[in-house]
């Protein structure tokens, strides 16, 4: 299977799911998850119409940025606040703010570049010690507390990684857990406060995910292949 199939085949079950929840497929964005995948790999999929790619690692965008063809980059993976820096003026979206502290260098930042940066609240609903993100309880401080401190950030939504389900149907609380604490922001556009997206789904559960009411999937595996962790070098 191409690249090109492989994508015009999620692109389908991304509508199929997004109907049965009374949406259409333009409605859930397509993040292509390109981690340990090179930058001809990701020019194919920009061809095959990817308008978003997703990297979990700050190295991994410096060392592909200037490779890749005009595309909007999201940072998904944790971020360290030293590492902050590299990345403030090529990434669109940081998908992984999880503290304050975190959210403060980024809008220092920001500031220094003259930009706002767009950001969601990673969630950990199911408070899995194994994950970054903070628990469904922390969550309405720490909106209100990045949204009083930090004027560089944007705060567009929230975001989730289930833990992986043999069958995906059993993540469906934690998706649902976060969609209600997303309704409670989404259209009230308050400053810095602008929810669009809730950004929950992998190759393993994302049609569950859009079931549940995510509009932003992050995939990977289904659209490049496995990773090849052994050629990781770092
Ligand atoms: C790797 C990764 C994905 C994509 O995972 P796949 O199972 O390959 O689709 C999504 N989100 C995050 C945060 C990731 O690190």
């Amino acid at each position: 299977m191409s690249i090109k199939s492989n994508i015009e085949y999620i692109q389908e079950l991304k509508t199929a799911a997004a109907e049965k929840s009374g949406r259409s497929g333009s409605d859930v964005l397509l993040v292509a998850v390109t981690k340990l995948h090179g930058a001809d790999e990701i020019n194919e999929a920009i061809d095959a119409g990817i308008t978003d790619i997703g990297e979990n690692k700050v190295q991994e965008i410096m060392d592909k940025y200037e490779k890749v063809k005009p595309v909007r980059w999201h940072l998904i993976g944790h971020l360290q606040t030293n590492k902050v820096k590299y990345i403030i003026d090529k990434v669109s979206m940081i998908h992984s703010v999880d503290s304050l502290k975190l959210a403060r260098e980024i809008d220092k930042r920001a500031a220094q570049h003259n930009l706002t940066m767009d950001i969601l609240v990673q969630v950990n609903s199911a408070e899995e010690e194994s994950k970054f993100g903070i628990t469904t309880e922390e969550t309405d401080q720490l909106i209100l507390d990045i949204a009083n401190q930090c004027p560089n950030i944007r705060i567009r939504g929230l975001m989730c990684i289930a833990p992986y389900e043999e069958d995906p149907n059993d993540a469906r609380a934690y998706f649902s857990e976060v969609k209600q604490i997303y309704d409670k922001y989404a259209g009230s556009q308050e400053g810095r406060i602008d929810f669009q997206y809730l950004s929950m789904g992998m190759t393993n559960d994302f049609e569950v995910a859009i079931e549940e009411g995510s509009n932003l999937i992050r995939v990977g595996t289904a659209i490049f292949g496995y990773r090849d962790y052994r050629s990781e070098e770092k």
